[in-house]
């Protein structure tokens, strides 16, 4: 008898024990559990995007999930339902399509409770999106713009000057602003006749790249090329992204650009992928707009923390983010624009890239 009331004893030391240690090793004494669903790893900015959050989550003590989709809606829709089935507090969702196939799955999250941040580019279409952390989008456009306007000389030159126009993905909300912002500065020299567009592509979806994808700006441009500009030469390309502003050089160079008799034309960008950084470097690539995914890793971090501890998040924009449903709270932060002047003290003296990243 009093071997057996012993034996119960340990049996229920050890249960308590064990139980105590599992409760321990799901939460892992966490302060909540944070899905963060990015849209690719082929751009190195969502790379650090990532990386950025999911570090200083786990600094302040949140256990996190990241994960990239490579750009396939399904993925993207897939891992974000295994992220609300394994219980997460909030989502960080950067889409890939802000149009289709989150408002379902959004739905089923807000159900259960879970709080939702759009991460750079505004999802589409849902109630159930609770702040917005992104960048001057419209803002981006405008450096873009004045660069060209800047760079040929616009305001005091007589021209014209050839230049062609490229835009970004149709199924991505921040792609029209930055066209918008651009166009803005741009709009009045192509009506004035100071800039030509020989292609006449001068709408957003003639010159939309689907999913940002730079082999087909470089197939786009090598027919622009084919089709306009056997004798005339281009001066300035709008480029709205890294990316295809890589695809656009390849096609250029591809017919000569880039020499002594025929010099690259203007060609702006967005990101500042270490990529281009060295474009710019080598002369190739003029212009990037660069967005320190730092401090925009910051501020998602920020509202997720304020949402999960019941308080209201910092914004300074609560007009311009309508997605169809609600006008999304966002914070919106300011983006540089970067080139040879001035790269060095914008992104090596800052730490954002090193002298030897940049092959210095
Ligand atoms: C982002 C840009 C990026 C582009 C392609 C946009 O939504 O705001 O920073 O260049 O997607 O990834």
């Amino acid at each position: 008898m009093k071997r057996k009331s012993f034996t119960l004893f340990l049996l229920i030391v050890l249960v308590v024990a064990l139980t105590g240690c599992g409760v321990k090793e799901t939460s892992g004494e966490s302060k909540g559990f944070i899905g963060i669903s990015m849209p690719t790893k082929s751009s190195e900015r969502w790379v650090n995007d990532g990386q950025n959050m999911k570090k200083l989550f786990e600094e302040l003590g949140y256990k996190t999930d990241l994960q990239y989709a490579e750009d396939i809606i399904e993925n993207q829709t897939a891992q974000i339902e295994n992220m609300i089935t394994k219980g997460v507090d909030v989502l960080v969702i950067a889409p890939i399509d802000d149009r289709s196939g989150l408002t379902s799955v959004l739905e089923r999250a807000h159900k259960r409770g879970i709080k939702v941040i759009s991460y750079d580019r505004l999802i589409q279409h849902s109630k159930y999106v609770d702040y917005y952390a992104t960048f001057d989008n419209f803002k981006v456009g405008v450096l873009q713009g004045t660069y060209i306007e800047e760079k040929l000389g616009l305001k005091e030159k007589e021209g014209p000057f050839n230049i062609e126009i490229f835009a970004g993905s149709p199924d991505d909300n921040n792609a029209y602003f930055f066209f918008d912002g651009a166009m803005s500065i741009l709009e009045p020299y192509i009506e004035s006749g100071k800039l030509v567009v020989r292609s006449n592509q001068t709408k957003f979806n003639q010159g939309a790249t689907l999913r940002w994808d730079g082999a087909l700006a470089q197939s786009r441009m090598d027919n622009l090329l084919s089709a306009y500009y056997s004798s005339e030469r281009v001066d300035a390309v709008l480029s709205p992204y890294d990316g295809i502003s890589i695809g656009i050089i390849s096609s250029l160079r591809g017919v000569g650009y880039g020499s002594e008799d025929k010099p690259m034309p203007v060609i702006t960008g967005q990101d500042a992928e270490l990529a281009s950084i060295k474009s710019i470097i080598n002369k190739r690539q003029t212009q990037t707009v660069f967005k320190d995914t730092r401090e925009l890793a910051k501020k998602a971090v920020e509202m997720a923390d304020a949402l999960l501890n019941g308080e209201k998040a910092e914004v300074n924009d609560t007009k311009t983010y309508n997605n169809g449903k609600k006008i999304v709270p966002a914070f919106l932060l300011n983006p540089v624009s970067v080139d040879i002047t001035n790269y060095e003290s914008v992104l090596v003296d800052s730490g954002y890239y090193t002298k030897e990243q940049l092959g210095q």
